[in-house]
């Protein structure tokens, strides 16, 4: 673990495995932090704050510290996606193709648009004084990441938060902290001041409750499940600390009955399977006008077949194994559900055999046609490579369908009518709404929730204003010792 600029084990010594999904083996260990280690943690990263060594220096001065980061990691750009893909089972085409350079982008749009965060007006609000807005810093801020985009995640909310001058200490998921580890040495290199970027590895229910807990941590920014952003505003309610939650998702993909069928499969795809299925954007629930639900099922499933589930090293794979044995077993769960629960099952949804790979957490996609709203593959959060057709046959039905559910991430409608698409933009209650594309999300722009898919905002300058205080600061202009407003305590004098 890397604390207080320095590389240290657990006080207790205790180690955690780190797997290969694609192996099922163990490709190395990482200690399991003790709360000792937290509260180190914990206390060297707000020693650093007050020092001011990062805090007080200029936005400029942080940025050129970024940039140097983004700098190696795009250097090492083949060496990450390989460790990336190692822990994660996403393909190597992926992580060298995507995740690498677009987290370097993350990184470098940040770095730039934290030297152009301006207070919103300098004025007179009063005649008899002027007011400004200062930015500040909020202090440590605990990051907790998942393990879906493990070095990414951690961009998009450590990296904001630094060039904001706050002290960040990172917990990453217990299955892929190896890159964040490398990012610490980066930080190392980079030169950043010891305290302000540290790395503590364990367990999330011991070291992530001990950071929500702890008196020095100021603020947790939190990427993971529904569920345990929940404990963490309980947690964090202890000492009112600021609880900034990225969650869980379940996009729909509405196909109106004029959409160009044969790109609308081509995205259904691309939708459903980019990261494996692991991603809290993924579309999910596939919503098809009643009069193109066989075509767009038959060519979904035609274009399906084409998807190569493998090796994730192997350079024409397109997908990988899931995370873990237990999240397939879950995911292969709610399949079963979704069938008890009337749902036909139109392809796959097996174990592929991947020779030399039987130990691995491989799922075939699986595509089910059903009719209930309320199956528990329509409501709930999968996780994984699971495409649930249904028929609509109204614009007010679909819409009211689509935001029948807890989350508001990322959603999409497929039409050529300007109309239809405009209306639908402005009825999803979803915090992006993509038309005739389903998940890019550019560096400037907010990745933010609506509902219970929480309540932050990564990437864009919203994920600047997200790790500072705002300061009212007011200056009067009369010099005079009394002034106008103060007869409400001297008024009869
Ligand atoms: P998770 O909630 O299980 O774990 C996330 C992190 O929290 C891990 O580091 C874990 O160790 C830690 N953790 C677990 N229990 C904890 C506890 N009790 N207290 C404190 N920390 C705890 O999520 P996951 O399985 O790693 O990731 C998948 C989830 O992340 C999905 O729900 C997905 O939608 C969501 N996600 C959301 C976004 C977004 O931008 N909204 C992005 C990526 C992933």
């Amino acid at each position: 673990m890397f604390i207080n600029g320095i590389w240290i084990d657990s006080s207790d010594e205790k180690k955690i495995p780190v797997f290969n999904p694609a192996t099922g083996s163990v490709i190395s260990e990482v200690p399991s932090a003790s709360i000792e280690d937290v509260s180190f943690a914990a206390e060297s990263a707000k020693e650093s704050f007050v020092a001011g060594t990062w805090s007080r220096i200029t936005p400029g001065e942080r940025a050129a510290v970024l940039l140097k980061v983004a700098q190696m990691i795009e250097d090492r750009t083949q060496e990450l996606a390989k460790l990336e893909t190692s822990i994660s089972g996403k393909s190597i085409k992926q992580t060298l193709g995507y995740d690498l350079p677009y987290t370097v982008d993350n990184i470098r749009f940040i770095a730039g648009a934290s030297r152009m965060l301006e207070g919103k007006a300098m004025g007179e609000y009063v005649q008899e004084g002027t007011s400004a807005i200062r930015r500040e810093p909020i202090g440590v801020i605990g990051v907790i990441t998942p393990w879906n985009y493990p070095l990414m995640m951690v961009a998009w909310r450590a990296f904001p938060a630094l060039a904001m001058g706050n002290s960040v200490i990172v917990k990453p998921s217990s299955y892929t902290p190896l890159t964040t580890l490398e990012l610490a040495k980066m930080m190392e290199k980079a030169g950043i001041p010891k305290g302000v970027f540290n790395v503590i590895t364990g367990p999330g229910g011991k070291v992530g409750e001990e950071l929500a807990k702890n008196k020095n941590v100021d603020m947790i920014a939190f990427t993971g499940s529904t569920e345990v952003g929940k404990r963490l505003s309980e947690l964090g309610s202890s000492t009112l600390k600021k609880v900034s939650l990225e969650l869980g998702g379940k996009a729909p993909f509405i196909v109106f009955s004029d959409a160009d069928i044969d790109a609308a499969t081509e995205g259904a795809i691309v939708g459903g399977l980019v990261n494996n299925g692991e991603d809290c954007a993924n579309s999910t629930r596939y919503y098809v006008h009643e009069s193109v639900k066989d075509k767009f099922t038959d060519l979904l499933v035609k274009k399906l077949m084409k998807v190569k589930v493998g090796d994730p090293m192997d350079p024409i794979t397109d997908i990988g194994p899931l995370i873990s044995s237990s999240h397939r077993d879950r995911v292969e769960g709610y399949i079963k559900k979704g069938l008890d629960q009337g749902g036909k099952l139109l392809y796959g949804g097996n174990r592929p055999t991947l020779r030399g790979m039987e130990n691995g957490f491989f799922l075939n996609p699986a595509v089910i046609y059903t009719e209930n709203q309320k199956s528990d593959i329509v409501q709930e959060e999968i996780f994984g490579p699971v495409f649930s057709v249904l028929p609509f046959s109204t614009y007010e039905e679909v819409i009211s369908k689509s935001n029948d559910v807890i989350y508001g991430l990322g959603s999409s409608v497929w039409t050529k009518d300007v109309k239809t698409a405009m209306n639908a933009v402005k009825d999803l209650r979803f915090g992006t709404v993509w038309v005739n594309e389903h998940v890019p999300v550019p560096s400037e722009m907010p990745w933010a929730g609506y509902k219970q898919s929480g309540h932050g905002a990564s990437l864009s300058a919203y994920s600047l204003e997200e790790f500072s205080y705002i300061k009212h600061v007011y200056f009067d202009l009369t010099g005079k010792v009394r002034k106008s407003w103060y007869y409400q305590i001297y008024g009869g004098q």
